[in-house]
């Protein structure tokens, strides 16, 4: 049988028709979030990061995509227009709160999230012939709206 959840055979035990990773994600209270557009990161409001293919939200998504979806980061970033530098994993709390505090604004909050994921200085190799992705393309636009 298949997991009712996310699809995927069930080969050994089954928890209620579950496989063991939804079971365990649904016993710790994760939620089924709305899948984030492509290009972009999105966070639960606990700062896990959210999967682009199954909406559910993650510390660290590099483990859970190759286990869940046989992806690759790099390949799972290809995928969704993510940057090669984007980080994965999830925001830490105690800096969504300083910000919150400090900014309270969700302007200051993009600005951050669009700084991370800012390809680095002399890295340069996406540029030459090479397609820009997706998430820049929409930093930049950001950017320019200011
Ligand atoms: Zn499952
Ligand atoms: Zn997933």
């Amino acid at each position: 049988m298949n997991c009712s959840q996310c699809g995927k055979p069930i080969l050994n035990r089954h928890y209620g028709g579950l496989c063991q990773g939804c079971y365990k994600y649904f016993k710790n209270g994760g939620k089924i979030h709305d899948i984030p557009a492509a290009g972009t990161i999105a966070y639960d409001d606990q700062g896990k990061i959210i999967c682009h293919i199954c909406g559910k939200s993650f510390v660290r998504l590099g483990s859970h995509i190759k286990e869940s979806h046989g992806l690759t980061i790099a390949e799972y970033k290809e995928r969704f227009g993510l940057c090669h530098g984007t980080r994965t994993t999830e925001k830490s709390y105690s800096n969504i709160m300083s910000r919150h505090a400090k900014n309270n604004g969700m302007d200051q909050q993009l600005l951050e999230a669009g700084k991370a994921t800012r390809i680095k200085k002399g890295d340069t190799h996406m540029r030459k012939g090479k397609e820009v992705r997706l998430q820049e393309r929409i930093d930049k636009r950001k950017r320019k709206d200011k």
